[in-house]
């Protein structure tokens, strides 16, 4: 059973450029993480406190992973990612030792940034959880971010749509201190991320400005499977079947984006939604 961990220094896939509507987010993130991951000197003989711990706060599917992964790649630092319900095993002690061993491998490739998605799941409210084994968990992660303090040039970026299920002991100074919004885009930052998800599409006159108008409510990851969903439509409808060989004009249209976008719903709403 091996840890959900990448190798440290292992290549990150994605870049800056692929995220839309984020540039606030960007610049703020940016200016926490990237002195004192890079230049820990300077803030000691400012006689300043680097950043430890930065929350990631917002809806699944608005690029907090994307933004992690890409952040480490920009900075050239090495990245080791982590999904928190994932680092809970079956065994009496497992998720210590893996959370152990994580800060530990980030303490010896640093500068790192350590991403943990779901935190959530790993540090809960302990006034509100009943089982011994999640306090021990929140223990344990509160002990390792303390230990940091003797540690340079690590910063753990953690990810979570409910800030307030978190054991309060974790937002205190030296830890996760610092918070960034990710928010559900608005019509420009929609117009942006539809461009990005197409850059490789062949489009014909596609008014993608109309799509962000109507795909209110939609965040990145929707807006992904929409633009996916209309070249599966066009490609229903140019090549009739998977022997043909590729049609030399094959292009998607405004219709099939508009179809598309009948058809997606957004997921902030459907976590919300009952079956019927
Ligand atoms: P979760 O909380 O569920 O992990 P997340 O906020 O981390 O969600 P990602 O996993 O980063 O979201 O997003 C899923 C995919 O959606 C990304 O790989 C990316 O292709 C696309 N995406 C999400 N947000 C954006 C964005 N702002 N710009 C461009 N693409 C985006």
């Amino acid at each position: 059973d091996t840890p959900p961990v990448e190798a440290p220094g292992e290549a990150p896939t994605a870049s800056l450029q692929d995220l839309g509507g984020l540039s606030e987010v960007l610049r703020e993130l940016r200016e926490q993480v990237e002195l004192p991951l890079k230049r820990p000197d300077l803030l000691q003989k400012l006689g300043l406190e680097p950043t430890r711990g930065v929350l990631l706060v917002g809806p699944p599917g608005t690029g907090k992973t994307l933004t992690a992964r890409a952040l480490a790649e920009e900075l050239g630092v090495s990245y080791i990612a982590l999904v928190g319900p994932e680092v809970i095993g079956k065994y009496y002690g497992e998720a210590e030792a893996r959370l152990r061993g994580v800060f530990e491998k980030a303490a010896k490739s640093a500068p790192c940034i350590v991403f943990i998605d779901e935190i959530d799941s790993l540090a809960p409210d302990r006034a509100k959880v009943e089982g011994e084994v999640e306090k021990r968990l929140v223990a344990q992660l509160l002990s390792l971010m303390d230990g940091f303090a003797k540690s340079q040039g690590v910063i753990v970026l953690a990810a979570t749509n409910r800030p307030d299920h978190l054991d309060p002991a974790l937002r205190r100074p030296g830890r996760f201190d610092r918070e960034v919004q990710f928010r559900v885009p608005d019509r420009d930052g929609r117009l942006e991320i539809l461009q990005i998800q197409t850059r490789a599409m062949p489009l014909q006159n596609v008014d993608l400005g109309a799509i962000a108008d109507l795909s209110v409510g939609l965040v990145g990851a929707d807006l992904k499977a929409l633009c996916q969903k209309a070249a599966y439509l066009a490609l229903r409808r140019q090549v009739p079947s998977l022997s043909a060989p590729v049609p030399a004009d094959l292009h998607i249209t405004q219709a099939d984006f508009l179809q598309a976008a009948q058809e997606i719903r957004p997921s902030v709403l459907r976590s919300v939604e009952v079956e019927s």
